[in-house]
C-alpha cells in the first residue's frame, strides 16, 4: 500500500535554496524530493520573486506565457521551470505581483496571493501537467481550494484531481476585507454567506484552505490536536473539530544531507556519531570566533529563532539574569521583534565574557551555533513542528524545550531512574520551570557520563523525510482511491 506512483504539485510561497523566510521553505525545499524517492512524479511550483539569487534564474526556461484575468485586471502569467536536486520546479513569474523589495509585506498581499493560487490552476492545461494531488501549504495558498471548488472542479480537466492543505502555523492566517471575496477572487457570493471563507467579518485565506481542501494536514500529531482547543486554536478550531475527520499531523523530516556534521564545511570540525570528541572543537572556534571566553568545558546554551513571542521569548526575559547565573554561556542568533532584539543588544554589555547577541539572518552561523552548543533552548508557547530541535539532535546538541506540538512529539525529557530520554523538557508555560530545567540540563552536562550517552543516542535519532514521506505518501494513495471509487460507482 502507497507504493502507487502519484503525481503530485507541492504548491509553496517559499522554498529553500531559492527564498526563505522560515520552516515553511525548509519543507517545500526538501519533502519532494523525499517524495521522489517513494517513486512519485513530484513537481513544486512557487512565486518568482525579485529576491531569488541571479544564479537559480539564469537557470530557469520559459514554459509558457499567456494572459490570465484576476478580477478586471488583465495580466500577464509567465511559467519558468529549472530542475534542482533532481525536483522540476516552476517559477509563477509576473513582475507587477513579485517583484518587489518585500516577499510578504505588502499592502496588497491578497492580490499577489490570489494571482499565485490561481496562476496555479491556469497553468496546469497549458504546461500540460494534470497532477492527481495538488498539495497547497499555509494561507498563501488558501485561495487555491477556494478557486478550485468555485470554478475549476466543474471543468474536465481538472475533474478528480483531490487537494491537500497543509497548516504549517494556523497564526498566519491572511484576514482580508470582505469585498476582495467577489472583487478580486471572483468567487461566487456563496461562499461567504455560508462561513466557510469568512472569520471575525474577515475574509481568511487559511479558513477557506482548512473548508475546502479534500485533506487538512498539519506538521506534528500534537499540534493537530492542539489546534482543536480554543487555547491553540487561533479562533478556527471550531472549523478545525468540524473537519477532524479529515484532519490529521504529520511529522516534518530535515534533510540528513544538508544538515550533515560529518561533511558540513561550515564547521571548523567535522564529527560523527562515533567520534562526538571531535565535536568540542566547534565549541572552541565559535567560542573564538564571538569574543566568548575560551573553555571547552562551560555549558554552550544555543538560541536560533525568529524573534517573536511564539518562540517563548518572555520566559527567558523573565529568568535572564537567573540563566546566566548558571554558569553556562548563552549564544542567541535571529531577528524579530524590536522589543526582543532591544532587551538582548542591552544585556550583551553585561555579560561579555559569556554572552554573545547576533542580531542577523545567518545561516553558516547558524550551523556553527548547532555543532558548537552543548545544549538548545526552544521555549515555545507554541510549536506546529520545530525544526530547530530536529537540526540540534542531528549535530549532537541536546535540546531543552517545552512540551507542546512538534517538540511534545520528537523530544523525550532524560529519566535519570532508567537512563531513557533525547533532552530535558518542562510543560507549563512558565519562566520559573523552565529555568528549573535549565538548571536541571546543565547539571547532567557537569556529568561526562551521562552526557556522552545522551549525545550520542540523539545523533543516532532518525528525522530524515523517510517516514514522514511514507506517512504522505499512504494520504496521498487514500485520497485518489477515494475519487477512483466514487467515479467507479457513478
Ligand atoms: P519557524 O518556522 O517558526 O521559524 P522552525 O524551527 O520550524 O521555526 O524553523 C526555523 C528555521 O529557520 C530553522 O532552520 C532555523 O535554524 C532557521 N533560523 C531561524 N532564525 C535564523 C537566523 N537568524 N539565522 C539563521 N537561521 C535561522
Amino acid at each position: 500500500m502507497g507504493k502507487e506512483k502519484k503525481k503530485i504539485l507541492f504548491v509553496a510561497s517559499e522554498a529553500d535554496p531559492f527564498i526563505k523566510t522560515g520552516g515553511l521553505a525548509d519543507v517545500a525545499g526538501s519533502l519532494p524530493q523525499a517524495l521522489i524517492e517513494e517513486g512519485h512524479d513530484v513537481r513544486l511550483v512557487i512565486p518568482q520573486y525579485r529576491q531569488i539569487p541571479n544564479k537559480y534564474k539564469k537557470k530557469m526556461e520559459s514554459i509558457c506565457h499567456f494572459r490570465t484575468k484576476l478580477a478586471w485586471r488583465d495580466t500577464y502569467l509567465g511559467v519558468n521551470k529549472l530542475e534542482e536536486a533532481g525536483v522540476p520546479v516552476y517559477f509563477i513569474d509576473n513582475k507587477y505581483y513579485f517583484d518587489r523589495d518585500s516577499i510578504y509585506e505588502n499592502e496588497d498581499r491578497h492580490e499577489q496571493f490570489a494571482f499565485f493560487s490561481q496562476s496555479v490552476l491556469d497553468m496546469l492545461p497549458v504546461i500540460g501537467f494534470k497532477p492527481d494531488i495538488i498539495h497547497a501549504n499555509d494561507w498563501q495558498t488558501g485561495p487555491l481550494p477556494l478557486l478550485f471548488k468555485d470554478r475549476y472542479a466543474q471543468q474536465s480537466y481538472y475533474q478528480d484531481i483531490k487537494i491537500v492543505f497543509t497548516i504549517h502555523n494556523l497564526k498566519y492566517q491572511g484576514q482580508f476585507a470582505g469585498h476582495v471575496a467577489g472583487d478580486v477572487l471572483g468567487v461566487a457570493p456563496e461562499h461567504w454567506e455560508s462561513g466557510a471563507i469568512r472569520h471575525n467579518g474577515l475574509l481568511n485565506y487559511m479558513k477557506a484552505g482548512i473548508s475546502y481542501a479534500d485533506q487538512i494536514t498539519t506538521v506534528s500529531e500534537s499540534y493537530a490536536d492542539e489546534i482543536q482547543t480554543s487555547y491553540f486554536g487561533e479562533g478556527l478550531d471550531y472549523i478545525l473539530r468540524m473537519r477532524s475527520d479529515d484532519l490529521s499531523g504529520i511529522l516534518n523530516g530535515i534533510s540528513y544531507d544538508k544538515f550533515n556534521p560529518k561533511i558540513n564545511k561550515n564547521l571548523a570540525a567535522r564529527f560523527s556519531a562515533a567520534e562526538i570528541d571531535k565535536k568540542v572543537a566547534n565549541k572552541v572556534h565559535i567560542q573564538q570566533k564571538l569574543g566568548l571566553e575560551v573553555d571547552g568545558d562551560k555549558p554552550l546554551i544555543g538560541f536560533i529563532s525568529r524573534m517573536v513571542e511564539q518562540k517563548g521569548l518572555d520566559l527567558i526575559k523573565a529568568v535572564f539574569d537567573q540563566i546566566m547565573a548558571t554558569g553556562a554561556q548563552f549564544l542567541i542568533l535571529g531577528t524579530g521583534e524590536r522589543e526582543y532584539e532591544e532587551f538582548f543588544r542591552a544585556k550583551q554589555y553585561e555579560y561579555p565574557n559569556n554572552l554573545s547577541v547576533n542580531i542577523k539572518y545567518d545561516a553558516q552561523l547558524a550551523d556553527q551555533i548547532y555543532a558548537g552548543s552543548d545544549l538548545f533552548l526552544m521555549p515555545s508557547r507554541f510549536e506546529p513542528c520545530g525544526l530547530s530541535q530536529l537540526i540540534s539532535f542531528r549535530y549532537g546538541t541536546i535540546p531543552i524545550v517545552r512540551e507542546t506540538g512538534g517538540l511534545n512529539d520528537t523530544v523525550s525529557s532524560y529519566n535519570e531512574k532508567t537512563g531513557a530520554g533525547t533532552g530535558f523538557s518542562f510543560r507549563n508555560y512558565n519562566a520559573h520551570d523552565m529555568l528549573a530545567t535549565i538548571k536541571r540540563a546543565v547539571h547532567f552536562y557537569s556529568k561526562p557520563k551521562i552526557w556522552q550517552q545522551l549525545v550520542k543516542r540523539v545523533m543516532q535519532l532518525d528525522y530524515s523525510w523517510h517516514h514522514s514521506a511514507q506517512k504522505y505518501s499512504e494520504l496521498y494513495y487514500n485520497l485518489s482511491q477515494d475519487s477512483e471509487l466514487r467515479s467507479k460507482n457513478k
